[in-house]
């Protein structure tokens, strides 16, 4: 076929369809039956390997992970968790820590070589460290443009009220070249919501972006937190780009509170992002997917001063979300897939993604049957193609 600058052939793809896919401008231009297509001079036999889009890393923290440095251990809470108390570790943590560039380098190139090629990191930005973590971190994505698509959220991690000149200096950050805003327990960590709210809201109409709230209240605070959000997304015709992480409180509900919110934030077109972490409570996945809310996911923090486990590795995350999901048959698992692929895409309001004709031609190789053996038994190694340019194999990036 002319046109084509790039022929992927023997690609097994989801619905166990072998293909030939052509690829060109960065964008596949082509899907064949395998075989039907004649080879170019840049041919990639895929041999039947499953070929997925990229993961969507929806939510991990590029400025506060130690993985590649010297390992730091994990300082317990006195009593209970406690974010007040966890942020103070960090600060002690980051003085001793690598230079915060060669840090995000390590955790970036970990992503890509496992398959993530879209990425949204939160970046520390408020009283405590004021703009340096976001310069370093906007240097970075320029370094790694064309191999992987990074957004920056201005993550306000000691607080907005509570942290003086964070309201200025979270509308500087997008000005600067940050994505979105974020936020921070608006109520348990600021003790005032909706002056939490008003800035967030006001710096994301200011500028026209999006928000991307953490959220780790539990039971009903988080739930009412919730429910704010989506009214002021509602009010302010947000739909589709406003993301709450975490959401605990929507773990705590019963099955019919938690479908009356989920049909709530469905309607405001809020995304939830969860990782599904260790011993906490957390959303209702498929329960809220069933009412039609966006789920996406994320690595979170990677041995950092909050936990000492990740691997930045998004399939191992479908796994995880399966697992305490309690997801057994083919849909279930089908589905974890999805949340770190299409939905994530959704949630980032990405242009281009997935593996049909105009789309970017971001992919992975998997040795696996079908998706949900790939969430079951998370093949490695893989081979991760850029639009249609090999980017990692066995684990490295490829330069
Ligand atoms: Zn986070």
């Amino acid at each position: 076929m002319a046109g084509i600058e790039t022929l992927f052939t023997n690609a097994k793809l989801a619905d166990g369809s072998l293909k030939d896919i052509g690829v060109a401008g960065g964008r596949i231009v082509a899907i064949e039956p395998a075989g039907t297509t004649p080879r170019t001079s840049a041919t990639v036999d895929i041999a039947g390997a499953l070929l997925v889009p990229a993961f969507v890393e929806g939510h991990i923290h590029l400025d506060t992970s130690f993985y590649g440095d010297k390992w730091i251990p994990h300082k317990a809470c006195t009593s209970g968790f406690d974010v007040h108390e966890r942020v103070a570790f960090q600060a002690q943590n980051m003085a001793q820590a690598a230079p915060m560039d060669e840090r995000a380098r390590k955790q970036l190139e970990l992503c890509v070589a496992n398959g993530s090629l879209q990425m949204r990191s939160h970046v520390m930005v408020d009283g405590s460290v004021g703009l340096k973590s976001l310069e370093t971190i906007l240097k970075i994505r320029e370094e790694y443009r064309g191999i992987i698509d990074i957004q920056l959220v201005a993550f306000p991690q000691n607080g907005i009220l509570k942290s003086p000149g964070t309201p200025e200096l979270l509308d500087e950050a997008i000005a600067l070249g940050a994505d979105l805003v974020g936020g921070l327990d608006p109520a348990s960590f600021d003790r005032d919501l909706q002056g939490h709210l008003d800035v967030v809201f006001g710096v994301a109409e200011k500028h026209g972006v999006g928000v991307d709230i953490h959220l780790h209240d539990f039971g009903s605070l988080g739930a009412f937190t919730v429910e704010e959000i989506c009214a002021r997304t509602a009010a302010l015709g947000m739909e589709g780009k406003v993301a709450i992480s975490h959401a605990y409180g929507l773990g705590d509900l019963d099955p019919d509170s938690a479908r009356r919110i989920g049909a709530k934030i469905a309607k405001a077109g809020v995304s939830i992002m969860t990782n599904a972490p260790g011993d906490h409570v957390f959303p209702p996945v498929a329960l809220l997917r069933g009412e039609g809310v966006t789920v996406f996911s994320g690595s979170d923090n990677i041995r950092d001063s909050w936990w000492p486990y990740g691997d930045g590795d998004m399939l191992s995350r479908a796994m995880m979300i399966s697992y305490r999901s309690g997801f057994y048959t083919d849909e279930e698992l089908t589905t974890a897939f999805d949340v770190v692929t299409t939905a994530g895409a959704k949630a980032l309001d990405l242009e281009g993604y997935g593996i049909a004709l105009g789309a970017k031609a971001d992919f992975v190789t998997l040795a696996a049957e079908h998706v949900p053996e790939a969430v079951v038994a998370v093949p490695k190694p893989r081979r991760v193609f850029k639009e249609g340019r090999l980017v990692a194999e066995n684990g490295a990036v490829v330069r």
